[in-house]
């Protein structure tokens, strides 16, 4: 067994055994009893943010990076399973903090670009 052979056996192990986990997790999560979206997690400053799209203020929402749709494709897709699992990782390294109203991007409201929309919208 030549060394490239291992390290394209532990490539593979990882790719295989991420898409497993990650199918199990979803399918965990989609069965399980009971089973109802949950309502979108607030930051614990939520009213500190105001929408630079619908200037609605305090009503940010947590939201998580990157498309689910992208990444059922990468899955599907074996060749792109590399990229499925830093896509997947990536996803879930963080939260972005969007408005509830329109999903739109969020800036703090003491920026001086928030009190410029305040200004705008009397
Ligand atoms: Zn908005």
């Amino acid at each position: 067994m030549k060394f490239t052979d291992v390290l394209e056996y532990i490539a593979l192990m990882v790719v295989g055994l991420g898409f497993w986990v990650l199918l199990i997790w979803w399918l965990v999560r989609f069965f399980r009893k009971g089973y109802k979206p949950a309502a979108p997690a607030v930051p614990a400053n939520a009213a500190s943010y105001i929408c630079t799209v619908c200037n609605e203020k305090g009503h940010a929402v947590f939201k998580v990076k990157g498309s689910g749709m992208i990444e059922a494709v990468l899955w599907l897709l074996v060749l792109s399973w590399p990229f499925a699992l830093v896509y997947s990782i990536w996803r879930r390294t963080g939260r972005l903090v969007v408005c509830g109203a329109c999903g739109g991007q969020v800036i703090p409201v003491d920026s001086p670009a928030a009190k410029r929309l305040a200004k705008a919208a009397d």
